[in-house]
């Protein structure tokens, strides 16, 4: 898995990103535009979240899409779990032009497959050797595609959504929702109410500018949400990235819930509901193991990223094991039986499901979970590859885990280093029961780098 990662050149793990005008313009992306569509013959969906940039880059993806021979629905503004939920079983891919939580100078595109979730690797790289060679299949004057534009499709997905939950499940529960200005803007608030919530919202025009908050759900962003959930007196606070796949969480009290927990407390209902696997990136806390093997169910881990998440799951299940559910700990969940991608309105609504349906507040639910204390750190080095493969070495005897970078898993404590996608940095995440374990182990790990060669 690790090897193909770094086949890709241009996409990372969750699509290309850039910063529009330098390394992210409509030349870049016509081309991903026609290499998608000699890829495929039929149609493709097309969707965007809210940035400025959004209209000029989906134009040109389009005209690269329709000068192949594909056909083009454009979905007009709205999640990427929407575009997915929409593309999967109808058109032959689809595209989404976002750059989900990056700031607002940055866009970027997602390519989504028929079945729904996110290309995976080995498409991925043929897709890229098509762009790099301007290897482009485009059709003849008489069988140029065609474009529709079809805005209210996403009523599909929220529909979809609102579904799966009876119409009393929040029970009258009063929550605040804040989309950012994104593409959640369209949906989560109609949701929940559907469901039987009580809505206050805030940031919820969608607003490309995002001139209140950082599409990224921060503690510190959502400070004016945590005061608006005080002073109103809700049950929560409910905040989404730019694109909305993830969800984080305010408690009634006004405290940010880590999204290790959260995902912990998602878990926690469903695997009391079945017994199976929990799939995770081997970057989550302990904390999700624990829960979900005191409930007699495992978790089984992946390399980093939600796309290796959502394939692990559709193979277990075809292998015939069942599969409770998917996440990582940044609030991106995954559920088996609605899609196979992080999915922030699903989320939602389980969590008001959760809370409404034990009758406790968050924070009572969040406090009974077992506590771990996490530190992530970043060393700067040119070598990031040569610096893992020192510490394989180094630790051959305890059998480290290589899924993704390399992981130690002692009794009380667990280390991870891997190479960073995009930058000249490994990512060191260490986790233990207790503040000094973790500190300890950091600097274990910190003087083993050092002796390394490639650690300067
Ligand atoms: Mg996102």
């Amino acid at each position: 898995m690790g090897e193909k990662k770094a086949g890709k050149r241009l996409f990372g793990t969750n699509g290309v990103r850039g910063v529009v005008g330098e390394d992210m313009h409509p030349g870049l992306v016509l081309g991903i535009g026609a290499a998608l569509g000699s890829m495929r013959r039929g149609r493709i969906a097309v969707g965007r979240d809210t940035r400025t940039s959004g209209p000029a880059l989906v134009a040109a993806l389009k005209a690269g899409i329709m000068a192949t021979g594909c056909d083009v629905m454009d979905l007009g503004v709205l999640p990427t779990p929407a575009l997915q939920y929409i593309v999967r079983g109808r058109f032959v891919g689809g595209a989404m032009v976002t750059a989900s939580h990056n700031p607002p100078e940055y866009n970027g595109v997602k390519v989504i497959d028929t079945d729904g979730t996110e290309m995976g690797d080995d498409e991925v790289v043929l897709l890229e050797d098509r762009l790099f060679a301007r290897r482009f299949e485009y059709a003849p004057w008489d069988r140029v595609g065609t474009q529709v534009f079809v805005p209210d499709l996403v009523r599909e997905y929220i529909s979809g959504v609102a579904g799966r939950f009876s119409p009393d499940t929040g029970g009258g529960l009063t929550v605040v929702v804040d989309p950012g200005s994104g593409s959640g803007c369209l949906t989560t608030p109609d949701i929940l109410s559907r469901i039987g919530c009580r809505l206050h919202t805030l940031n919820a025009v969608p607003d490309g500018g995002f001139p209140n908050r950082a599409p990224e759900p921060s503690e510190e962003g959502l400070r004016p949400l945590a005061e608006m959930v005080k002073a109103t007196g809700a049950a929560m606070g409910i905040a989404h990235d730019g694109d909305a796949d993830r969800t984080v969480f305010i408690d009634e009290k006004g405290r940010f819930l880590e999204e290790n927990r959260e995902f912990a407390l998602v878990a926690r209902s469903l695997c009391e509901e079945k017994k199976g696997t929990v799939v995770a990136p081997v970057s989550t806390s302990r904390i999700v193991e624990e829960v979900a093997g005191g409930l007699g169910c495992t978790v089984e881990y992946t390399a980093v990223g939600s796309i290796y998440v959502a394939r692990k799951m559709m193979e277990l299940i075809a292998a015939g094991r069942p599969v409770v559910m998917g996440g990582e700990g940044n609030g991106g969940l995954v559920y088996p039986d609605h899609q196979f991608c992080r999915d922030g309105a699903m989320t939602a609504a389980k969590m008001v499901a959760i809370v409404a349906g034990s009758g406790k507040p968050l924070s009572v639910l969040a406090g009974s979970l077992p506590r771990y204390y996490m530190i992530k750190e970043k060393i700067r080095t040119e070598n990031a590859r040569a610096l893992v493969t020192g510490l394989v070495r180094h630790y051959a005897g305890e059998k480290p885990d290589l899924t993704d970078g390399v992981r130690l898993n002692r009794d009380e404590a667990w280390v991870l280093v891997r190479p960073s996608g995009t930058e000249p940095l490994v990512r060191i995440t260490v986790e233990a029961r207790r503040e000094r374990e973790a500190a300890e182990l950091l600097g274990e790990i910190r003087e083993i780098i050092s002796t390394l060669p490639g650690s300067r």
